[in-house]
C-alpha cells in the first residue's frame, strides 16, 4: 500500500432491508434457502460498491453474509450445540443466550472461503476480511467440555488459522482480528491472549491485523462505557503485549472516545487503523473532524503507517448513515494526505 493515509472501515456494513431487518443485531434473514445464498451474494457486491463510491481504499465485504461476527463463524464448527442454550454475562456487559460448547471443536469446512473468493473476482482493491479472535470467541459461548478458557481458546486459535489461510489463498490482502475481549480480560490477554492470537496469525501470507474496541454503538456498551472513567486507558494494559507481538496493524477507537491518544505511542513501529469515525452516534462526522482525529494521531504515528478508519463495524447503524460516515472519512484522510504532500 503506497498511498498514505488508506482508508477502511473496521468492520460491518448494514445490510440491505430485503436480506435482514435493519438497524438490529442478530437481525433475521429475511430470505431462506437459495434466495438467501443468493440475496448474501448480492448484498456483498452491494457492499462493495458502496465502499468504492465512498472512496474507501481497502475493502470488505461488509460482513454482509454473517448474521453476527463471532457467532456465524461458530455455526459453522463441530462440538457446539445451539438447541440447548445458556446463558452467558458477556464481557462481564449483559447477558446472552448463547451456544454450549458439548464436544471437541473442529471446523465443518471452509466457512468464508467463496464469499473471499466472490469478493476477490470483482475489485483488484485491497481485501481486509475479519475473523473474531480466540478470546472473544471463547467469551461468546458456554464451555461445558474443556473445562478451560485457555484451552478453548487454543483449539479456536488452530481452527482460526486453517480458515486463515484457506482466505489468503482466495486472494485476501489482511486478515483482521476482532479482540474486543482484549479491552475487558487483561490478566487473560496477557498470560494466553496474545499468544493465541499470533497462533491464529501463524504462517499466514498475507498481513494481519488485530481490532481492540469498546463495541456497537448498542445500549449494553454505552451503559458500559459510563463506567469507564474519564480517561480511557485500557489499551495501556494490552498494548505492549500487543506491540510484541508478530502482528502488524492495530485497529483502535479514537474519534469520540475518551482514549488518550498518546497511547498510541505503545505500539510505535505497527501500522495503525486509528477510528476516526464514532459508531455508536448518528451524527455523521465531518470531513474537518476527521481530519482533526487524524492530525491528532500523527503526533504519535509516522504517516506512512497510518490508515483511516471507523471506530468498530456500523452494521446496526441505517444504512445511508453508514455511507454517509465512509464518504466522511474518505474527504477527511484526503485534507490530511494533502497536507502531508506539500
Ligand atoms: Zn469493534
Amino acid at each position: 500500500m503506497t498511498k498514505l493515509l488508506p482508508t477502511t472501515s473496521a468492520g460491518s456494513l448494514p445490510k440491505p432491508s430485503w436480506l435482514a431487518e435493519p438497524e438490529k443485531l442478530w437481525s433475521p434473514w429475511q430470505l431462506a434457502d437459495e434466495a438467501l445464498a443468493e440475496g448474501k451474494r448480492d448484498a456483498l457486491l452491494l457492499a462493495l460498491a458502496e465502499q468504492r463510491g465512498a472512496g474507501i481504499d481497502i475493502v470488505s465485504d461488509g460482513e454482509q453474509t454473517r448474521q453476527h461476527f463471532v457467532t456465524t463463524f461458530i455455526e459453522n464448527l463441530n462440538g457446539v450445540d445451539f438447541e440447548n442454550r445458556k446463558v452467558v454475562h458477556i464481557r462481564e456487559r449483559y447477558d446472552a443466550s448463547v451456544p454450549v460448547v458439548v464436544d471437541e471443536v473442529t471446523r465443518k469446512g471452509p466457512v468464508f472461503v467463496q464469499d473471499a473468493r466472490e469478493l476477490r473476482a470483482h475489485t483488484e482493491a485491497t481485501i481486509k476480511w475479519a475473523l473474531p479472535g480466540p478470546m472473544t470467541m471463547v467469551d461468546t459461548l458456554y464451555d461445558d467440555y474443556y473445562g478451560s478458557r485457555e484451552k478453548l481458546a487454543w483449539k479456536f486459535a488452530e481452527i482460526l488459522n486453517e480458515e486463515a489461510k484457506e482466505l489468503a489463498e482466495a486472494g485476501v490482502d489482511i486478515i483482521q482480528f476482532d479482540e474486543p475481549a482484549f479491552n475487558v480480560f487483561f490478566d487473560e490477554v496477557k498470560a494466553w491472549g496474545v499468544q493465541a492470537l499470533e497462533r491464529a496469525a501463524e504462517g499466514l501470507n498475507c498481513q494481519t491485523a488485530v481490532h481492540v474496541c469498546y463495541g456497537y454503538g448498542i445500549e449494553a456498551n454505552t451503559e458500559w462505557k459510563k463506567t469507564l472513567g474519564e480517561e480511557w486507558r485500557q489499551y495501556e494494559e494490552i498494548f505492549p503485549q500487543i506491540q510484541n507481538s508478530s502482528i502488524d496493524i492495530v485497529s483502535l477507537e479514537a474519534h469520540n472516545s475518551h482514549v488518550p491518544m498518546d497511547l498510541i505511542e505503545l505500539v510505535r513501529g505497527k501500522k495503525l487503523m486509528v477510528g476516526a469515525i464514532d459508531v455508536a452516534s448518528h451524527t455523521v462526522e465531518t470531513p474537518a473532524e476527521v481530519a482533526d482525529t487524524l492530525r491528532k494521531a500523527l503526533k504519535y504515528v509516522d504517516p506512512e503507517n497510518l490508515w483511516a478508519s471507523t471506530n468498530c463495524g456500523m452494521a446496526p447503524l441505517p444504512r445511508d448513515l453508514a455511507r454517509a460516515k465512509l464518504g466522511a472519512l474518505s474527504a477527511g484522510a484526503q485534507i490530511v494526505r494533502d497536507e502531508l504532500s506539500f
